[in-house]
């Protein structure tokens, strides 16, 4: 299976995102993170790892 639709969530609130409607892009390690709000983006990037480690759960 292609991975080109796989979904993207929000690591922080684990809402479904539309890439086109994110607030904030982080980039982290290989990866993007799409954040719906501002309050998701400074979390996230407290403690990427955590939020990371909860979204592969
Ligand atoms: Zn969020």
């Amino acid at each position: 299976m292609k991975s080109n639709t796989h979904i993207l969530r929000d690591p922080v609130c684990g809402k479904k995102i539309n890439p086109n409607k994110a607030y904030a892009k982080v980039k982290y390690g290989k990866e993007t993170y799409y954040l719906c709000c501002p309050i998701c983006q400074v979390e996230f990037e407290k403690n990427p790892q955590k939020f990371i480690n909860n979204l592969r759960k």
